[in-house]
């Protein structure tokens, strides 16, 4: 976990942007520049998600084609991507980075460790980098934003700065201060033990469920393309749900509630995640449970939250004011 490292933090970027080039200090309350936590998390990222997921996709895609595969390999991949998003979309996002809702600790632990099944990030660090990107949206201190970088330069539309913001970011050395973000949860047990065990998390989500799955429900013929079509491609194509949330739904799409951050509402985004692309809506509201405001806006993540709460396994859940959305142009 991060601590601050040398040099104090400051409000503003400094003009000669000397922490830019010597990769010391911090360059905003709440980022942190270089040290061993960035390495952590660039091992982190590039092993698990530009490693096992990317390259483990392309050789799913090269399986679907020369190999047969059934409801095996297809059931492996429909209901561990329904597992992962209600970690990450309801457990990470709306539980731990925004608290729309408030749980029990066995349900705080089922969130945790089924978002940690995703395999984009630690809980700690995942949740403390949204709540940074919800304070400084698309300015600097942004870790992911379509109009800035991770260091507050500006980034221009293209392929570049779309890469930059889809998954570009994970590979900067800037990283969120957990003194400023990480109240709720770097000092949350629970949290910290699955953040230290997030490669077996890995591990268990992406090779051994679906191994398992392959062998009770197919046979030994079915574990390499579980393997790689119900866990690998199955959390890559989930990460990349989660991060055209910022690349897209940060640009591309229509607003209920004009703002400057660029939030946008994006069906596509928000297939992909059950409902986290209707992004302008929860831009207006971050800690409301539901997205949904209009009709054709469905909220899966949001529904679920309100079905636990008639269940009794969630309680406070915020709910929308009633402010009315404009006209879509
Ligand atoms: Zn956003
Ligand atoms: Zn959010």
């Amino acid at each position: 976990m991060n601590e601050a490292r040398g040099g104090k933090s400051t409000a503003i970027f400094p003009a000669d942007r000397a922490w830019d080039r010597e990769g010391r200090g911090s360059p905003h309350v709440g980022v942190l520049v270089g040290g061993p936590d960035a390495t952590a998390q660039h091992v982190e990222y590039l092993s698990l998600i530009f490693g096992l997921q990317m390259i483990g996709s392309i050789l799913a895609v090269w399986w679907i084609f020369t190999h047969p595969t059934g409801w095996v390999e297809w059931s492996a991949f429909a209901s561990g991507y329904v597992i992962i998003n209600f970690g990450l979309s309801v457990g990470f996002h709306r539980y731990f980075s925004h608290r729309s809702f408030e749980t029990g600790k066995v349900m705080r632990t089922i969130l945790a460790v089924t978002g940690q099944m995703a395999s984009i990030g630690s809980v700690i660090n995942w949740s403390a980098d949204h709540r940074r990107h919800h304070a400084f949206t698309n300015v600097p201190g942004d870790p992911y934003a379509p109009r800035v970088d991770g260091h507050g330069r500006p980034l221009k539309k293209g392929p570049w700065g779309f890469f930059m913001v889809h998954i570009g970011w994970l590979l900067d050395n800037t990283h969120t201060d957990l003194k400023v973000y990480g109240k709720g949860l770097a000092d949350d047990p629970i949290l910290v033990f699955v953040h230290r065990t997030r490669y077996f998390w890995a591990i268990f989500s992406i090779v051994l469920l679906p191994a398992g799955w392959a062998l009770l429900f197919g046979g030994p013929e079915h574990v390499i393309g579980t393997v790689l079509i119900g866990g690998c491609l199955r959390t890559f194509i989930f990460a990349n749900g989660v991060a055209f949330t910022n690349s897209l739904a940060h640009d591309y799409g229509y607003q209920n509630f004009p703002n400057k951050d660029g939030s946008a509402n994006n069906w596509f985004v928000a297939l992909l995640t059950f409902g986290d692309g209707w992004h302008n809506n929860h831009h207006d509201a971050p800690r409301v449970a539901s997205n949904h405001v209009r009709w054709w806006e469905f909220d899966i993540n949001g529904w679920t939250i309100h079905a636990m709460e008639k269940l009794g396994l969630a309680w406070n859940v915020q709910r929308r004011a009633k402010a009315k959305p404009v006209p879509v142009a």
